[in-house]
């Protein structure tokens, strides 16, 4: 509920574009529709965003769910489903849910599965496309990674609206990061330049919880849970040696979410190293004083460094991956390194046992409360898309499921907000004191 005092403010453009009016009565039955000008107000400013600090200003979101006309006649439309970049968990179940909907609830003619990325659509790949059916996807969810396989890697827009086009498909549901939501903003760029009716909706995927304008993304619950297992497992080696030092890296190339959130689940870290927090090695406030210190007093410690942190300490050499992301400096591998120098140099013996968990965090099945979450999204898209929608991603915005437009996810990257009370009590359970007071001097 909105307060009288509560200004709404439009600070961006959320209008989710359509193919056309809706005409057809929707095939749902018991089912409360929501309207097409049903909005929800939202407080920008509890989002980690940087896109306003005025807490009296909401902003509206068109509300996802069943609208009482579709655009598309069910019973001939033929839809399609591809998945791009990285593992996260979860990726199964989205599948899962759009294929369940679309058959059971809609009941379209069709939903096709695109194999590897957006590869499956070129043809010089060779790629088959799977016929998914509720029978094929019925088991999926109890694996991780994605029925469908997946690429990275730059394909022509054109050929895929070719693809589409030469298999009469009418909707077609991308669920990857940041890098497919700009292939789907080109994709329907080329669609409105045919003008033919095909409705693109995105399903936003980043294990990292750093895409803009969704609060918490799925597969992010199920990474903290995996997280908190190898933190454990790195604080038991520290404990079974004398100046024991336990290193777990996690995912987090530019947002240090995971980081955070299994450090406050287990209070056994005492150094977190994040993305957005600057950290020296040396000096008498760098992290090799303050782990010295640790030692002294506690003869183990436990470290927690996101794959991101402390890019200010190496020299970026320009390398990119295939879809044009830039290749991170290997900071463990530096930490451990500069670990091993000081305490040689200080004559103190330390035993350090570096745990990288990553692969077995993204390619694990989603946990329950994921699994549910991943229901929800593959549903509405499936409602966005039926109405005709398009061009817009499904996003649970602050405990709402909304439509968001494409370019409003790769506005902004979502960061830890350093000065909130949320990173304060992420430190304190660290007590990374000396580190932190130095690290305050930056960022105040
Ligand atoms: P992850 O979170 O794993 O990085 P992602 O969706 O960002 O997921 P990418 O490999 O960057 O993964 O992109 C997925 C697909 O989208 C690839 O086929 C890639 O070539 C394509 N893509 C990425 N960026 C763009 C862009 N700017 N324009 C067109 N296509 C793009
Ligand atoms: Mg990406």
């Amino acid at each position: 509920m909105v307060k009288n005092s509560v200004k709404k403010k439009e600070l961006i453009n959320t209008e989710i574009a359509v193919l056309g009016q809706a005409k057809i009565p929707s095939p749902l039955k018991r089912c409360y529709f929501i309207e097409d000008n049903d909005r929800t107000l939202v407080n920008l400013a509890e989002e980690d965003m940087g896109l306003t600090d005025d807490n009296t200003v909401y902003q509206e979101f068109e509300k996802a769910g069943p609208r009482a006309f579709t655009y598309f006649d069910p019973s001939k439309t033929k839809c399609a489903v591809v998945t791009c970049g990285g593992l996260c968990p979860g990726l199964n179940d989205v599948i899962r849910s759009i294929v369940l909907e679309a058959h059971y609830l809609y009941k379209v003619s069709s939903v096709l599965g695109i194999k590897f990325g957006l590869q499956g659509f070129i043809p010089k790949y060779g790629h088959d496309v799977v016929e998914l059916t509720p029978d094929k996807v019925a088991n999926i969810h109890q694996f991780g990674g994605t029925m469908l396989g997946s690429s990275r890697g730059p394909q022509d827009p054109e050929e895929v609206v070719d693809a589409l086009e030469r298999m009469n498909i009418s909707v077609l549901f991308m669920i990857g990061g940041d890098g497919t939501m700009r292939a789907a903003q080109k994709i329907v760029a080329e669609i409105s330049k045919r003008n033919v009716r095909i409705s693109i909706i995105g399903i936003p995927k980043t294990i990292d919880n750093d895409i803009g304008f969704v609060t918490k993304s799925f597969g992010f619950d199920t990474a903290v849970d995996k997280a908190t297992e190898a933190i454990q497992s790195a604080h038991v080696e520290s404990l079974g040696v004398v100046n024991g030092i336990g290193l777990v890296k996690l995912m987090g190339r530019e947002s240090g979410f995971i980081a955070a959130q299994a450090t406050l689940a287990l209070k056994d870290v005492n150094f977190v190293l994040v993305p957005e927090h600057p950290f020296e090695f040396d000096g008498e406030y760098g992290l090799l004083k303050s782990l010295e210190t640790r030692l002294d007093e506690r003869q183990h410690a436990v470290i927690v460094c996101a794959e991101g942190a402390g890019q200010e300490q190496c020299e970026y050499t320009g390398e990119k991956d295939p879809s044009g992301n830039p290749i991170l400096c290997d900071i463990c591998t530096l930490l451990i390194r500069k670990v091993k120098e000081h305490f040689k140099e200080v004559g103190k013996d330390v035993t350090l046992k570096f745990i990288d968990p990553s692969y077995i965090i993204r390619s694990v099945r989603a946990n329950a409360n994921d699994c549910v979450y991943c229901g929800f999204l593959g549903q509405h898209a499936v409602h966005a898309a039926m109405a005709g929608k398009t061009g817009m991603v499904v996003s649970r915005l602050q405990a709402r499921y909304v439509h968001l437009p494409l370019d409003l996810v790769t506005l902004k990257r979502k960061k830890l907000n350093v000065k909130s009370d949320y990173w304060r009590a992420v430190l304190e359970s660290t007590g990374q004191g000396h580190l932190r007071n130095d690290m305050e001097k930056d960022i105040s």
